[in-house]
């Protein structure tokens, strides 16, 4: 089984349909969403379309998803986070206001051993960053693999022979699932990657293989960031595009 691994694209088309036409020669079985399909951007209504057209099996809530469709106050967002997720609001159809408030929280079981989570397995909102806290994620749940978004960078936490690694980025040849080791892998943001690597990030999921790959992909910045300040969205939200940060 194959899966398509999305996290974070906060309503960039344009990063979006790269990200499709570059995993589409490679194939997967199913489409596996980490959360945060809005926010920042400027295509909400035509990037939640998308990902619905995709039909994916499994999908957690993000943070802004829960803002967005009113069920989380922005409270905690700064000031551009905030002004984006009111213009967002207003920006969605009534339905799919709705289908972001049915979202799940994670995680989720997704294969046998297999969880998604928007930020961490314990706490949907945290950002895993350090070792340290990859360990409590570790002892806490009984993944074997657990995708992880939020942070917007591309790294994985594997535990092997009790000690947590961090890779950052993810290997270039693929993390190959070995029996007795555990990973927290984070395939980075779709929509605005902070990792400064401005290039739109995926991942997929081979379990017949014992393999994750993550991709990296060009997209249209110009376009995405000029549609953000003609949406009279903050100029910020359309700068961190260019620098991947
Ligand atoms: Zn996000």
């Amino acid at each position: 089984m194959k899966a398509l691994i999305l996290s974070d694209l906060h309503a960039n088309l344009e990063a979006l349909r790269a990200v499709l036409a570059d995993a589409q020669p490679r194939g997967w079985d199913q489409v596996w969403l980490l959360g945060d399909l809005v926010g920042y951007g400027a295509d909400p209504e035509a990037v939640v379309a998308e990902v619905r057209a995709l039909g994916p099996s499994v999908s957690v809530r993000g943070n802004h998803d829960k803002t967005a469709s009113g069920i989380a106050s922005a409270e905690g967002f700064n000031l551009a986070a905030r002004t984006a997720v009111e213009w967002t609001r207003q920006a969605l159809s009534p339905d799919s206001l709705a289908y972001l408030r049915e979202l799940p929280e994670g995680p989720l079981l997704a294969a046998p051993g297999i969880w998604v989570a928007h930020g961490a397995p314990l706490d949907e909102d945290e950002y895993l960053l350090e070792e340290a806290a990859a360990a409590a994620q570790f002892a806490a749940g009984d993944f074997s693999l657990c995708f992880i978004g939020h942070s917007h960078v591309a790294c994985v936490f594997s535990l092997r022979t009790g000690r947590v690694d961090r890779q950052f980025p993810p290997p270039a040849d693929g993390l190959r699932l070995w029996p007795g080791e555990r990973h927290l892998f984070n395939p980075g943001s779709v929509g605005q990657p902070r990792d400064r690597d401005p290039r739109a990030a995926y991942a997929l999921l081979d379990t017949s293989a014992g393999r994750v790959e993550a991709y990296r992909v060009e997209y249209d910045i110009a376009a995405a960031a000029s549609k953000i300040l003609k949406a009279g969205l903050p100029a910020a939200l359309a700068n961190r595009l260019r620098l991947g940060a």
